[in-house]
């Protein structure tokens, strides 16, 4: 049977292209940047020439591109980095990535208070609601650009501008390479991206720091990256990072065009035959991409586990707590009903599916929701 993989806001697959743009560096040039003879000069010229088409690609300067691991690390770093010392109030949205909600509970831990935004029924913070927030001794103020289970866009720039010159960090881990996103446009201090989620390889990200923005390193032990982010940085990786960024913003439209297309034949084929289900998060004007949608009479445990054996990989936005789905912050933050907190499931489109996998991953959901639906969770 063939695998329908439907969960790209995981993690998609390295492109050939990008795959033969990296090769070169995993062997033949396989110098330490750091080095100053030859062949580390080589590498060196291949990792500046990485962070410079990062940036251009971004609206940066590439003095502001930090390589990191990934986002993770990118999201710890600006959080850890940017909110110095308590005591101080920091400020976030609740439908934030683990990789943002974790350290913001550290430093709630450790002297700072964390106070969590409302959202409303689609996932978007509404700017009054910062307003309010904010206080005089606010010193950080973080709100993603996409949301990795809705798809739902914040308002990014209109809650900088709200922040009034405080520091200011956005995870746009989903948005980048779907959206268009300008770094300096946007007015961010910090903003971070992963390569494995615009079809580049795992194990690197960024974190773009605004020039002239207080940022404390978070690791020790070397000069490379202006001491930001020392250790030896991955050339390979970085090369590769800059390929897929260059090939998903040069293809974006057409991209964007074919996923929208996947999309609504996706949502057609479930309203359709698997009545009732309900989308959760914007049915127009998010990354469309993501869809969450809730399949009331069943549960998302179920549906997981019947969907991975009929070959289709999706997700849910649940964290995994002794065997049973603890529901999706995210959705709950929302305000999603409980019927359809225990329902949800995330599929998540790439423009490599075909029409004919779509429908097929669709027919396969009918099918399993039809049976549970009938029978219950056997
Ligand atoms: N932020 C968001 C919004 C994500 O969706 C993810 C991954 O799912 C991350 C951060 C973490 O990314 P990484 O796997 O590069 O650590």
């Amino acid at each position: 049977m063939r695998v329908l993989y439907l969960d790209n806001n995981a993690t998609t697959p390295v492109l050939p292209a990008v795959w033969e743009a990296m090769r070169p560096f995993v062997s033949d040039v396989f110098g330490n940047p750091a080095s100053a003879h030859q062949a580390g000069r080589r590498a060196r010229q291949a990792l500046e020439d990485a962070r410079e088409c990062t940036a251009a690609l971004l609206g940066a300067h590439p003095d502001e591109v930090v390589f990191t691991s990934g986002a993770t690390e990118a999201n710890n770093l600006a959080l850890l980095g940017l909110a110095g010392d308590p005591p101080a109030h920091l400020v976030a949205s609740p439908i934030e990535h683990p990789s943002v909600v974790e350290p913001l509970r550290h430093l709630a831990a450790h002297g700072f208070l964390v106070d969590w935004l409302p959202v409303d029924g689609q996932g978007v913070v509404p700017i009054e609601a910062l307003s309010r927030l904010l206080r005089p001794e606010t010193r950080l103020v973080a709100v993603m650009l996409a949301n990795h289970e809705t798809g739902a866009v914040q308002l990014v720039r209109d809650l900088v501008e709200c922040s009034a010159g405080r520091a200011f960090h956005c995870d746009a881990v989903q948005a980048t390479g779907k959206l268009p996103v300008c770094f300096h446009d946007l007015g961010v201090s910090t903003l971070t991206l992963s390569a494995h989620k615009f079809h580049g390889p795992k194990g690197i990200g960024a974190l773009l720091v605004r020039r002239g923005v207080k940022l404390q390193a978070q690791v020790h032990g070397g000069h490379q990256q202006r001491g930001r982010r020392p250790g030896t940085e991955p050339v390979p990786l970085a090369v590769g990072l800059a390929t897929a960024l260059e090939l998903a913003l040069r293809e974006r439209e057409a991209r964007q065009e074919k996923v929208l297309q996947l999309r609504q034949r996706f949502l057609e084929w479930l309203r359709a035959e698997a009545a009732p289900v309900a989308l959760n998060g914007p049915e127009t004007g998010g990354v469309p991409h993501t869809i969450d949608v809730s399949f009331p009479g069943c549960r998302a445990e179920a549906l997981l586990m019947s969907l991975d054996l009929a070959g289709v990989c999706c997700s849910t936005g649940s964290a995994c707590s002794s065997g049973s789905l603890l529901p999706s912050p995210v959705l709950q933050a929302m305000g999603v009903p409980d019927e359809l907190l225990h329902s949800a499931l995330r599929f998540s489109l790439s423009p490599l599916l075909s029409e004919d996998e779509v429908d097929e991953a669709a027919r396969r959901v009918v099918a399993v929701v039809e049976r549970l639906r009938r029978h219950g969770e056997e």
